[in-house]
């Protein structure tokens, strides 16, 4: 079954400029973190993957080491990217990044040059692309200068392998430090990649503002903590589920206090006439810094329930308030 895209994928789907550059970005974007690992159904991926791409979702977010095993996902999408996606390359907004262990011995983790121009290298040969759109350096490496992080990041761009840069889980000041270097270099440096959501709010002690203040935007990533910011977890911990099975998201992070506020915050939403999972992302593109929300899913009800945030993006001051209260209480 050959993949013909929807004709229609543009018409619902919205868009958001990202900072002051010349790229829009869907404001639901699809993370392949989980699920695209060669333990995964990669019949349900490549589903997923259709199902995006047919809703406007041109934004697709990898790193080196996503798997398991590290590296697979990677592979898996290209496999899949070969079979359906090529001739859609210019629709396409492709990110990869570098930052946490990859490789074996001192050259394949943190922020070095070394790293991160061979594992970006690596990164297209596994994705079969000749170029990514965005490359990210994905942690801070308060140990290597960070002149050399960047002048990877602007030898990546010079070099046609990455069209635009951008770091993720840079603190506000280490942002505005990259920014003057890369500003200095001349390399387009397009945007951060942080968690944000209800349950973890740190972008807005500054980091936001940083990114406005330099024209960047910001994808932000686990929009629903990985899950918690659903109804999935009321009823217990289903067996199909990310706590149930991954190491990033261990069973003891579901205390009775967190499943307190999603009960409320379930209520509330259904009060909006609509799932928590989507009022987790309204809530966040209410700040029109956030580019994009960043969404993992497991099949593709989830993503049809995510992407269907952007029909009640709206909330009223006393919404908001009341929100507020839950998350304080
Ligand atoms: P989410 O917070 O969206 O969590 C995704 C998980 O939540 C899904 O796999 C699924 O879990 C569950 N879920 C999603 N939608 C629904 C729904 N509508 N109803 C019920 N459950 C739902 O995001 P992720 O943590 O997956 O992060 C998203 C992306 O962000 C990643 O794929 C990656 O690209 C990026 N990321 C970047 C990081 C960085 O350091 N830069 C770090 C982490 C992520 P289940 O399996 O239980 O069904």
């Amino acid at each position: 079954e050959t993949f013909t895209a929807d004709p229609n994928r543009y018409e619902s789907m919205q868009y958001r400029r990202c900072g002051n550059s010349g790229v829009k970005l869907p404001m639901i974007s699809l993370g392949l973190w989980h699920n695209f690992g060669d333990a995964a159904d990669l019949t349900n991926g490549r589903s997923i993957l259709r199902t995006a791409f047919d809703s406007g979702i041109t934004h697709f977010d990898l790193a080196n080491n996503y798997g398991p095993p590290y590296g697979s996902a990677e592979t898996n999408f290209g496999r899949i990217f070969k079979e359906d996606f090529k001739p859609y390359r210019d629709e396409l907004f492709i990110s990869s990044k570098a930052g946490y262990d990859m490789w074996l011995g001192p050259y394949g983790n943190f922020g070095s040059r070394k790293y991160l121009i061979a594992s970006c290298d690596q990164s297209l040969k596994r994705m079969g692309l000749d170029y990514v759109d965005v490359f990210y350096h994905h942690r801070p490496d308060p140990e290597t200068p960070l002149e050399e992080t960047m002048g990877a990041l602007d030898h990546l761009v010079r070099s046609g392998k990455a069209l635009y840069v951008g770091i993720s889980n840079y603190d506000a000041q280490r942002t505005r430090e990259s920014s003057a270097i890369l500003k200095d270099l001349g390399t387009p440096f397009l945007v951060h990649q942080p968690r944000y959501n209800m349950f973890d709010r740190w972008v807005e002690g500054g980091l936001l503002n940083a990114l406005e203040d330099n024209g960047m935007g910001s994808v932000v990533f686990s929009p629903l903590q990985q899950g918690l910011l659903t109804n999935k977890y009321l009823k217990g911990i289903p067996e199909n589920s990310r706590a149930a099975n991954s190491i990033y998201l261990s069973e003891d992070r579901i205390t009775p206090e967190i499943l307190n506020k999603v009960e409320k915050l379930n209520a509330f939403a259904e009060e909006r006439e609509q799932s928590l999972a989507q009022m987790a992302i309204a809530w966040l593109l209410k700040d029109k810094r956030v580019t994009s929300v960043l969404v993992g899913v497991s099949r593709v009800s989830q993503l049809q329930d995510n992407i269907d945030a952007l029909n009640n993006l709206e909330f009223s001051e006393q919404e908001l308030v009341a929100i507020e209260e839950i998350l304080q209480s």
